[in-house]
């Protein structure tokens, strides 16, 4: 398929910020693409090169790009920064600078998906000496090609930047009306609403497609699927071992008698771990991966727990959901997650950090045993496999804690043991509930005393004065809507120390931030979307000057969450229940 296509369809999709006129246009573009080429084009839509559970990332910083702007613009250095300055956008730089170009049709071939995709994708694989001039070469190569509003996308797709409001909801929306809209009498009326003909086709192509989606976190293999093999196609799609699945997610009860409403009795409470979540998969050949929430491989930064899972979980061929706390290793208190959170990210001195901050691994879910999924096996079933297969030793690895009761008063003393052990709360859980990849439907509950806090991204930033001049010393932070637009809460300054060794500093988060810069005025730069951090707050206000209309009182960094990605932020009805909660 032609970029230019593509191109097009970014270009109608920025110019509306209806969600069902999103939806149509997307879903015109999937009829017209042939199948072997979905993958490759729903990736591209999405903004991204590669699926969601692979780590690769293109690495490629804006100057690199610049120069490549350069090269294929024949512009001078001077020239070139100067609109970079001017527009504080590098896409619109590129477009304004190549549409400077002389004679562009005379030199160019047309660009296709597929080139744009195949020299991206070499991207990150390239290392060592000579590697910036050949990057350099991969994307002038493809904005040689380009014209002005092709060269525009093309650099905000390797910036990680493009943001054409294509969110989950209208790709899955869009999949399902592509290629099951005529049996489920689909009409989009006006563009402004939709009449679903037959409920009953709908329901089922939307649950196929979306339960495709929680197995494989990947629009492109599902778009497929459903082009090719149809319905069935989706629901024929199973868990792999190896390929990290999305996680159930835990709703929020203020009390016990609400949680135990929401789950029914009787109910299995369990201790709540302040760690990280840890899915453990062991692959018939004994192969153990370990993957974050957000789908990251961290198999390597914890050694220990590999062994462990070796040494201490029965069988072959599994998949486990866990929850890895850290722990002192004298005393052997729980520590909160911001003192594990470095653990996640370390790529060196890995083996000596393992020692200084061991984990526990507390096993609570089973997803797949003896290569069988066990999604749809009721969660006291998956429970018992979980405590028949693993080997507990305490502060190495033991199933979650837990009671299974009726009485709120037995499931409140069992409350304040879990507080007493150092942990955050509990989790109230449904016994009869299946597993629900990806889903927050209620068949976990959490309970935790303290008042939530925020995980926002940092999307902005400002220079400091005088002695923090050369730090970034305030973060515009934001939260997402549903198609995973980011809406800005409010500016976070305090809550990081300054001296460097001491956690969390200002620092350490300019060493984070300054490489994610996209544009700078004066004091303030925008940063790309990459890093999240827990923020804590007074009170949330109603307000005109941030996007998301909300802004937070007394705001305060907590910490990094080097365990959630963009996606996972806290969303804006979160924002908004916590502000009615408040009140
Ligand atoms: P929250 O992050 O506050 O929404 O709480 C849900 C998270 O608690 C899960 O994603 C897990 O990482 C963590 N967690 C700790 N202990 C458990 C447990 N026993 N069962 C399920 N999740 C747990």
């Amino acid at each position: 398929m032609k970029y230019s296509q593509l191109a097009d369809v970014y270009r109608k999709l920025e110019s509306t910020t209806k969600r069902l006129q999103k939806t149509a246009i997307i879903a015109e573009l999937l009829k017209k693409t042939p199948a072997a080429e979905l993958e490759t084009l729903v990736l591209l839509l999405e903004g991204k090169i590669f699926p969601n559970w692979d780590a690769s990332e293109s690495g490629v910083a804006a100057k690199l790009i610049l120069k490549a702007i350069i090269a294929a613009s024949g512009e001078s250095r001077e020239r070139a920064e100067h609109e970079w300055k001017k527009t504080g956008d590098l896409g619109k730089a590129a477009e304004n600078l190549l549409g400077k170009r002389k004679q562009h049709t005379l030199f160019s071939r047309e660009l296709t998906v597929e080139k744009v995709m195949a020299n991206l994708r070499k991207l990150p694989g390239m290392e060592g000496s000579g590697s910036v001039e050949r990057k350099t070469q991969l994307i002038a190569e493809l904005l040689t090609s380009a014209t002005p509003a092709e060269a525009k996308y093309v650099v905000k797709t390797v910036l990680s930047e493009l943001r054409v409001g294509v969110g989950e909801g209208s790709l899955r929306d869009a999949i399902v009306w592509a290629n099951f809209g005529k049996q489920a009498g689909i009409s989009l009326e006006d563009g402004e609403e939709v009449s679903i003909g037959n409920r009953e086709e709908y329901t089922k192509a939307a649950s196929a497609v979306q339960g495709a989606y929680d197995l494989t976190n990947d629009f492109g293999v599902v778009a497929e699927t459903a082009a090719t093999k149809g319905i069935r196609g989706l629901q024929a799609i199973s868990l792999k071992i190896g390929t990290p699945i999305k996680v159930m997610l835990a709703i929020k009860a203020d009390t016990i008698k609400e949680g135990i409403e929401t789950v029914g009795v009787p109910a299995e409470a369990e201790f709540k771990y302040d760690g990280f979540r840890v899915q453990i998969h062991k692959d018939a050949k004994g192969g153990i991966t370990l993957f974050t929430r957000r789908l990251e491989d961290v198999t390597k930064q914890f050694p220990e727990v590999v062994a462990m899972v070796k040494t201490h979980v029965k069988g072959d061929s599994f998949i486990l959901d866990s929850e890895a706390v850290g722990y002192e290793r004298k005393s052997g208190k729980y520590l909160a997650f911001q003192s594990i959170s470095q653990r996640i990210k370390r790529k060196y001195g890995i083996e000596k950090l393992a020692e200084e901050i061991p984990v526990e691994v507390n096993v609570f879910d089973v997803l797949c045993y003896k290569g069988e999924s066990c999604l749809h096996k009721p969660f006291s079933e998956r429970r018992k496999i979980v405590e028949r297969i693993v080997r507990g030793e305490e502060k190495k690895i033991v199933s979650a804690r837990h009671i299974i009761s009726s009485s709120e008063k037995e499931i409140g003393d069992f409350y304040k043991k879990s507080l007493k052990a150092g942990n955050e709360g509990i989790m109230l859980k449904k016994l009869d509930a299946p597993y629900k990849p990806g889903a927050r439907v209620g068949y976990m509950v959490k309970l935790k005393p303290v008042m939530e806090t925020l995980d926002l991204a940092i999307v902005g930033a400002e220079w400091g004065e005088g002695k923090r001049s050369s730090w970034l010393s305030s973060y515009a932070v934001a939260c997402q809507d549903d198609d995973g637009n980011l809406l800005e809460v409010g500016r976070v300054s305090t809550g990081l120390k300054e001296k460097d060794e001491e956690g969390l500093s200002f620092a350490g988060m300019t060493r984070l931030l300054e490489p994610l810069i996209a544009s700078e005025k004066g004091k303030e730069v925008s940063v790309k979307p990459k890093l999240v951090i827990e923020v804590d707050y007074e009170e949330i206000q109603k307000s005109p000057t941030y996007a998301s209309g909300y802004a937070l009182r007394f705001p305060r960094v907590k910490g990094l969450r080097e365990d959630k990605g963009i996606d996972e932020i806290s969303t804006l009805s979160m924002v908004e229940g916590f502000y009615k909660k408040q009140k």
